[in-house]
């Protein structure tokens, strides 16, 4: 077969600082079936070179590849490049969205909001004739195929093939998956390949075996945090209490009495263990979730197994009851026992710790130790490059990732050192003995000052929402407000519509007087979010973002420890915390172009233990200030921007 050059896939005239270099890493990683872990900064251009990078390989061998992003705005920009890659060498790629956001039917779209539940409902309604767009697709089948080749030609975004369905009457669901099949390249959101349940459908509904995939994760520092939650689960005592009610109804007896004395025993369990109000969390023996039961109705756990079995399909013949009567297809019967099978699965895993928590009520908690367990099919892929642009240090995401045979590869900074100003206040912290209205009237003073010289919108994020509290309640809006800036706060448990709506809202003012927005480091608006231009000049952090050291916090720590000696406490609690810091204070640069101050209000962050977790762009030049050198250094920065 002829061998394919990288460049045949490189769309643009010139290339990027370093991005050759990139590109042909990739090539050798995917051509001796080894893994990559590569940090490369904004505005390098990651997604064309790794792309350029992995296609001639893949196109030759016949492999898949599969670019894992995020969110839908870095699936859409791999659209992009794809057209513009296709513009030079043929190349088919599309972006897989969920049932509900590409299904046509009204039943699924109103009352789904689960992946799961969504499949149950589409085959149900298929299974049942139900579904016209279904129907259409198997009388147009000549047609329905003629579109999916039509859309192999061109890479298309979820719209263009919704809007096509739409008129031809099909699902675009449906015809989506259809143009997976022979795409070379396949966009989706991570879940598709952390959560094992949705990874083997997923696979096997496209036909597509391990060794053939070529995966790609973008914007890889988040997926730890998501890996753990993927793999993590949570049951409240409300659903078992629904699940009661639900049985009654539907004259499931055994299963109503079963589940009354169940829920009896986790009453007592919460008051012993959980009785006082600021006990958040508590870690529990998971056996004796089922004593209380297993007591009185003198049942084995064989038994036990057998109700709960029991209990799921029950589950599923409510779902499709529920289905046919036009009702929201869920069962509460059907989700118990799907969570405490899957608990009582785990019982004896030191990768998992069992929870009882208050946290959005009573509730019992899996929570998921071991990120690298979400990665286990990594073995048998082709080849597996995760990229972003704060990884550092490579080595630790390598081992709590677990990724073997890797090759690791650090490019560095684009942003010219004079378009970056890095200071840290050097009399304010957050550290724990230390926070007091006293620190917060003088962190509000920095904040306060730093708004009115940094022209048009600043960002301020916080530790945490008890820090972002501490903050407000010196009167912190009224004297930013003052500043003729208009003031946005982020709101905790706020919805992603109306908080898009608040961004929309805080990123227009770039263009008028500029607007201060407060949010909480880790949080939604501090990463993942595009701030370009004028749209965020400055940030100001306030404190470093550890955890609260709940036992959840201390679990991962020991696990950690166990695995990696020496290394737990700072693979489990100071790293994400420095990667957080460091995602925030990335905002305010999304080309090397452009000019972003940072202040950092924690003199901790001058420490070296911390500062080495830095990029360089964040760790050289940084500079120690008290509130006369900030106003000074800013104001100099910020001289002829005005
Ligand atoms: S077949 Fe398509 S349109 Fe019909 S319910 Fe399923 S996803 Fe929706």
């Amino acid at each position: 077969m002829e061998r394919r050059e990288p460049m045949e896939y490189f769309p643009y005239e010139n290339l990027r600082a370093h991005q050759e270099e990139f590109i042909r890493i990739v090539d050798d990683v995917v051509r001796n079936g080894e893994n990559a872990i590569i940090e490369a900064p904004t505005g390098f251009g990651k997604t064309i070179s790794v792309l350029a990078g992995v296609l001639p390989h893949a196109k030759e061998m016949g492999y898949k590849v599969l670019y894992l992003a995020r969110t839908h705005r870095q699936m859409d920009r791999v659209i992009e490049e794809l057209k513009a890659i296709n513009g030079k060498s043929p190349v088919s790629g599309v972006e897989l969205r969920s049932r509900k956001e590409l299904c046509l039917h009204n039943y699924l779209r109103e009352y789904t909001s689960d992946a799961y539940t969504a499949m149950v409902v589409c085959k149900n309604l298929k299974k049942s004739g139900k579904c016209p767009f279904y129907e259409n697709e198997k009388k147009k089948k000549e047609e329905f195929e003629e579109v999916a080749r039509f859309f192999l030609r061109e890479p298309s975004h979820p719209s263009e093939i919704l809007n096509y369905a739409e008129t031809l009457e099909l699902c675009p669901y449906d015809l989506t998956r259809k143009v997976a099949e022979g795409a070379d390249v396949i966009v989706a959101s991570y879940l598709y390949m952390i959560s094992p349940g949705i990874r083997e459908a997923f696979l096997d509904g496209l036909g597509i075996q391990y060794e053939d995939l070529i995966v790609i994760f973008d914007e890889a520092h988040n997926l730890p945090d998501q890996a753990i939650s993927a793999l993590s689960d949570r049951l409240s005592i409300h659903t078992i209490n629904r699940a009661i009610k639900e049985a009654d109804e539907y004259g499931e007896n055994e299963i109503a009495n079963f589940l009354s004395i169940l829920g009896r025993g986790l009453e007592i369990l919460f008051q012993e263990k959980l009785s006082s109000r600021d006990v958040q969390e508590t870690p529990i023996q998971p056996e004796l979730v089922f004593s209380h039961v297993l007591n009185v109705l003198g049942i084995n756990a064989r038994y036990l197994v057998k109700t709960l079995n029991e209990m799921v399909s029950v589950g599923d013949a409510i779902r499709e009851d529920r289905i046919n009567k036009n009702e929201p297809p869920r069962s509460y019967i059907g989700r118990t026992g799907e969570f405490l099978l899957l608990w009582l699965s785990l019982i004896g895993r030191d990768d998992y710790l069992f929870l009882m928590t208050r946290d959005k009520g009573l509730s019992l908690e899996l929570v998921a130790l071991d990120p690298s367990k979400a990665l286990g099919f990594i073995k048998d892929v082709q080849s597996a490059i995760f990229m972003s642009g704060t990884l550092t240090p490579l080595e630790a995401f390598h081992d709590v990732m677990g990724i073997d045979n890797a090759r690791l590869k650090k490019f560095p900074r684009m942003i010219k050192r004079e378009n970056a100003l890095v200071l840290v206040a050097k009399d304010v912290s957050t550290r724990g003995a230390e926070r007091s209205l006293e620190v917060y009237r003088k962190m509000a003073d920095y904040i306060v000052e730093a708004v009115k010289i940094i022209p048009k919108n600043v960002g301020v994020f916080t530790a945490s929402y008890e820090v972002l509290q501490g903050l407000l309640s010196t009167n912190l809006q009224v004297r930013l407000e003052e500043t003729g800036k208009a003031v946005f706060i982020e709101k905790q448990g706020a919805s992603s519509k109306e908080n898009d709506l608040m961004v929309a809202q805080f990123k227009a003012h770039a263009k008028a007087n500029g607007a201060v927005l407060l949010g909480v480091m880790g949080g939604r608006n501090s990463e993942g979010q595009d701030y370009s231009g004028d749209e965020m000049n400055g940030v100001l952090l306030v404190g470093l973002p550890y955890a609260r050291p709940t036992p959840r916090i201390e679990a991962q720590v020991r696990y950690f420890e166990k695995k990696f000696p020496g290394k737990g406490r700072y693979y489990g609690y100071y790293l994400p915390a420095h990667r957080k810091l460091v995602q925030a204070a990335g905002r305010v640069h999304r080309s090397a172009e452009e000019r972003g101050s940072i202040v950092i209000l924690d003199y901790r962050a001058m420490w070296s233990n911390i500062r080495k977790d830095f990029p360089d762009w964040l760790r050289e030049g940084i500079k120690p200030v008290d509130l006369a050198r900030m106003r000074l250094y800013l104001r100099r920065f910020w001289a002829n921007e005005r």
